[in-house]
This record gives C-alpha cells, sequence and structure tokens, in this order.
C-alpha cells in the first residue's frame, strides 16, 4: 500500500486542532483500504456510470473554434462535458465518492460547506442516494446569490445551516463547518469540496476527480490522436483543474493553465486569486498554500461575482505545480468572465458556470499559437442566471 501524500513540497501538511487528528488517520486509513478494494471501486463506478452518467461527453466546440481561429492559424477547442453530470457539474465524483467512503466508516452524518451551491447539492444527492443526515454550512451572501440551489438542497432532505460571520461566503462556511466537525466527529464525516484542507483532503479529492482527466485524456487521443497543446480550468480550491490536470502532468508538452478570480481586477485588492498574484503562503482550513493574507497573516477577504471561485485560498498541489512550473495560473475579471458567459452560450447553446466562464475568457481572448485546446467545463450555469440577469443590463444580453 502506498501512502497518501501529505505534503506537495512544501504545502499541505495537518494544521489542525488536535481534536481532529485521530479522525484525519482514520479517514486516511479508510481510504488507503478502499481505493485498491474492488467492492468499493464497483459501487463507486456503477453509480457514477448509471447514477451521474459517466463518463461525460468530450465535445468539439465548433463555433468557438471558427471564434479563435484566424486565416493563417486555427484551432481546436474542446470541452469536457462536466455540466452533463447529474447535479450540474464536477462536484458529484467527490461526493458520491466520499459518502460511499463515509458509509463504510460507519458514519451516519454528513457535513458540507459549499460557495455556488453546487457541493451542497452534490452532497445532498448524494446523502438522499445512501439515506444519510446531511448539513450544509453556507454563507448568507451565497445563499442569497444562490437561492435555487439552497431549495433544491432543502427539497433533497438537507438541514442547510446559514452562516452570518465574516463575509458571509465559502471561507466563513468553511470554518463553521470545521467547528460543527470538532464537536461531532465521532457520529460524522465532513466531505469537502475541493482539493483543499488538512491531509488526507487534498489527495482524496483529486483522486476522486482525476475520472475527469482519466477520460478526456482516453477522449482526445481517440479522437485526434494526440494530446491537446494545453489544459485550462478553472480554479476556486482547485478540483476540477487537478482532476483534469493529473492526467496530463507526465506530459510535459501540454500546457496545464489554471484560471482564478480577478474580480475587480488585481490590482483593487478585491479577487480571489492567491496563486496568480504569489506572495508568501500561509495556513487556511487547515493546510499550508497560497492564501490572501494581510501584512499580519490574517486571511483576506477575497471577492468573485462567482460563488465557487470566491474564496481566499487555494489547493496545495497547485501552489506546488506553480512553483514547480509545471502548471501556470492566471486570473479573470468579473467583467470578463461574464462576457465570455454571454459569447459561449450564444456560440454554443451551452449556459456555463460563471466560474467555468473565467477559464472561457482565457481560452478565447488570449493570444496563443495553441492548435488543440481542452477546457474543463465544470458546470452548467443554471444557478447564476439570477446573478447574470442582475449584473447585465437587457441591451448586453
Ligand atoms: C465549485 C465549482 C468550481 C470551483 O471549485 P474547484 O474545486 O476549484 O473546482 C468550479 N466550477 C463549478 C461549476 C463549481 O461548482
Amino acid at each position: 500500500m502506498t501512502a497518501v501524500e501529505h505534503r506537495f513540497g512544501p504545502y499541505g501538511g495537518q494544521y489542525v486542532p488536535e481534536t481532529l487528528m485521530p479522525a484525519l488517520a482514520e479517514l486516511e486509513q479508510a481510504w488507503v483500504v478502499a481505493r485498491d478494494d474492488p467492492g468499493y471501486l464497483e459501487e463507486l463506478q456503477e453509480l457514477l456510470r448509471d447514477f451521474a452518467g459517466r463518463p461525460s461527453r468530450l465535445y468539439r466546440a465548433r463555433r468557438l473554434s471558427e471564434y479563435v481561429s484566424g486565416p493563417a492559424h486555427a484551432r481546436t477547442i474542446y470541452l469536457k462535458r462536466e455540466d452533463l453530470n447529474h447535479t450540474g457539474s464536477h462536484k458529484v465524483n467527490n461526493a458520491i465518492g466520499q459518502a460511499l467512503l463515509a458509509q463504510r466508516m460507519g458514519k451516519r452524518r454528513i457535513i458540507a460547506e459549499t460557495g455556488a451551491g453546487q457541493h451542497g447539492v452534490a452532497s445532498a444527492t448524494a446523502c438522499a442516494l445512501l439515506g444519510m443526515e446531511c448539513v450544509v454550512f453556507m454563507g448568507t451572501e451565497d445563499i442569497r446569490r444562490q437561492r435555487p440551489n439552497v431549495e433544491r438542497m432543502q427539497l433533497l432532505g438537507a438541514r442547510v445551516h446559514p452562516v452570518e460571520a465574516g463575509s458571509g461566503t465559502l471561507k466563513d462556511a468553511t470554518s463553521e463547518a470545521i467547528r460543527d466537525w470538532v464537536t461531532n466527529v465521532e457520529s460524522t464525516h465532513y466531505i469537502i469540496g475541493s482539493a483543499v484542507g488538512p491531509a488526507p483532503y487534498p489527495s482524496l479529492v483529486r483522486d476522486l476527480q482525476r475520472v475527469i482527466g482519466d477520460e478526456a485524456r482516453a477522449q482526445i487521443l481517440e479522437r485526434e490522436g494526440r494530446l491537446p497543446d494545453r489544459v485550462i480550468a478553472c480554479v476556486g480550491g482547485g478540483s476540477n483543474a487537478i482532476g483534469i490536470f493529473t492526467a496530463f502532468v507526465g506530459d510535459p508538452d501540454v500546457e496545464l493553465i489554471g484560471v482564478e478570480a480577478a474580480g475587480d481586477g488585481l490590482d483593487s485588492g478585491r479577487h480571489g486569486a492567491p496563486l496568480t498574484v504569489g506572495g508568501q503562503s500561509g495556513v487556511l482550513h487547515g493546510s499550508m498554500s497560497a492564501v490572501m493574507q494581510d501584512a499580519e497573516g490574517q486571511i483576506t477577504e477575497a471577492h468573485s461575482i462567482s460563488a465557487g471561485l470566491d474564496y481566499p485560498g487555494s489547493g496545495p498541489e497547485h501552489a506546488h505545480l506553480r512553483d514547480l512550473g509545471r502548471a501556470r495560473y492566471v486570473a479573470v475579471t468579473d467583467v470578463d468572465a461574464l462576457r465570455a458567459f454571454t459569447t459561449v452560450t450564444k456560440l454554443e447553446g451551452i449556459i456555463p458556470a460563471l466560474e467555468t466562464a473565467h477559464a472561457f475568457h482565457f481560452a478565447l481572448e488570449e493570444p496563443s499559437t495553441s492548435t488543440l485546446d481542452l477546457v474543463c467545463l465544470s458546470g452548467r450555469g443554471d444557478k447564476d442566471l439570477a446573478q447574470v440577469l442582475e449584473r447585465l443590463g437587457a441591451e448586453e444580453l
């Protein structure tokens, strides 16, 4: 049995209260056994196939390809359609995997944090499927801007616990979930929704999301007979990005690009781009990584139009890939993401999540010599319609 990584270069670790250490050790042990257990893997595969709809499609986006191609340069853009999964995003891959694991561990109560609501919906769905109790922590600002997902979670039988602290967004919801876990650790499994948190979570979430890249690599080889020049994904905590990157990390000619939220602009300080801005690393929610912080080391508030990217931290493996020079991180503003949202909707008949729209802006508008791009379409944008309509005047639609 190979061990689960605790560190990615200097990043990662387990910066948690001592009371949580036995739970992290128990989780790691359960994962090391489950990931090699044919019983677990078969059940997971069956649910991902028949319940979640995997494998997700690889789609050649004809009109987006035309849009980026000129007379002297043709580029083809493929989309990995995680938006077609049950519940509408990649989050379901991880939620089902962890809920099944929790069931094996004898835990009956699930807690989760959510920003955009997609992870909350995915967790509530997995709990309904497996007959488990579910409590979802969500900031009050996110409850306001992602209302349909709140209603979905409640219909699915989950309790949505509003968090007023701080900015009422993902960071605050995560802190509250950790507090609940410390209190109820015997009965409860905490399904972290991104490749963040103390070890073993960043590795566990990556392992459950790498199905995105494993499928996409085989699909593009079959379609094009070659690997893409670039793989592009948006980065909140970094789970869809690490899920698609992992299959290509060993292919040095494939450029890996993570797109963070530049919010109002990197200079404004109102953004969610800790990997892009750089600076010192720090500790947030149990691990060391690139974080947004002030001179005293206090975590500062992130800002993004997209709730799923509105987070001041980042997955530790991304910070390491950045330092190694293996992946590159860039940031896209709210305004540019909104433009890409409408462009993709009009040109392809696909309404992308606002999170994904950040990746699309980079893929569509940044000059590049790439002839073959693979974009992770992490989720669908139905949840974002109210938000988009509020921001765009009728004339901009
Ligand atoms: C949650 C979410 C994200 C951001 O989370 P990652 O862990 O960085 O993938 C991106 N896209 C969608 C559709 C999401 O729901």
